[in-house]
């Protein structure tokens, strides 16, 4: 059986921090480093914001997150069912926010940096789908 969790929550803003925490605590297991691990909670926390803020702007809705690891490659996908994305290509430019002046355009730019891989896939209407990637260092490889 696939090294998996799987955790459906609504997209209240508390529940960033509980997303973080879970994922952060799955990956633990894996041995990351402290760096490889605050740079995965910090791109789910960025990942799990974009739902709550964006794609159910004026609503509740439910934010699905799937993590996986395969070897010492670990794998988030966080996917909503909300307002989706009209050009992904212009949204992950750095600074490009629809957010106003509260919002610095930089989610996606965090995703990008703190990974190895990101995939965002959206339908306008139907919702978004982002895919990371992460390899962790394995410990006897890691320099000092
Ligand atoms: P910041 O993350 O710096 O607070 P931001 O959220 O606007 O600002 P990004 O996270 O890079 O910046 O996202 C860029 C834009 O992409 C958003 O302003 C929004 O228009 C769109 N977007 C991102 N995620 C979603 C989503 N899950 N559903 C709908 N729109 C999204
Ligand atoms: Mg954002």
């Amino acid at each position: 059986m696939k090294d998996e969790i799987k955790l459906i929550i609504p997209s209240r803003s508390q529940n960033e921090g509980f997303a973080r925490v879970a994922v952060g605590s799955f990956v633990a297991r894996l041995d990351p480093t402290l760096e490889e691990l605050n740079d995965i909670k910090t791109a789910v926390s960025e990942a799990v914001t974009n739902c709550i803020v964006h794609a159910y702007r004026d609503t509740i809705g439910l934010i699905y997150i799937t993590v996986s690891a395969e070897g010492n490659t670990v794998t988030v996908k966080i996917r909503d069912r909300g307002c989706g994305i009209s050009d992904v290509e212009k949204a992950k430019e750095p600074l490009f926010t629809t957010g106003g002046e509260e919002r610095a355009g930089l989610g996606f730019a965090v995703m990008e940096s703190f990974t190895d891989k990101l995939k965002v896939r959206s339908a306008v209407g139907k919702g978004t789908t982002v895919t990371m990637q992460k390899k962790i260092s394995v410990k006897y490889d890691r320099k000092k």
